[in-house]
């Protein structure tokens, strides 16, 4: 923990030459808004470019979530792909293909969680 430490109140790392500040997650939505809004290019994109100067705990997963309801993205996705690189998946059975991902993180319950784990059986219609 030797490359933490407090900047101006703020939180912050250390790197090799410059530092990036840990952002209290209730800022992260403005954040994600002004680097999404350059260009609006992908989440990974979007990621990268807020992890030079940003950071808090489940960014990535975060930033997918935002840009997936990005209605600016999600049309500049459909006319930068020429072919759609999705595929029918072929499952003979329940169980047969399981996605799982963690979404999140969400406002805390009362129990302390925070995200959510889901599973699609893609045997489901
Ligand atoms: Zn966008």
């Amino acid at each position: 923990m030797a490359n933490v430490f407090l900047h101006s109140s703020l939180l912050c790392v250390k790197r090799v030459d410059t530092h990036i500040i840990i952002l209290p997650w209730i800022l992260s939505e403005e954040i994600i808004t002004q680097y999404d809004g350059m260009d609006h290019a992908s989440a990974d994109r979007t990621v990268s470019r807020i992890h030079q100067h940003y950071a808090w705990y489940g960014i990535t997963a975060y930033v997918k979530i935002f840009v997936s309801f990005c209605s600016a993205c999600q049309h500049a996705k459909h006319t930068r792909t020429a072919h759609s690189k999705y595929f029918d998946l072929e499952v003979g059975t329940v169980m047969d293909q399981v996605s799982i991902d963690v979404c999140g993180p969400f406002a805390t319950t009362r129990d302390g969680n925070s995200v959510l784990l889901v599973a699609v059986d893609h045997f489901s219609p």
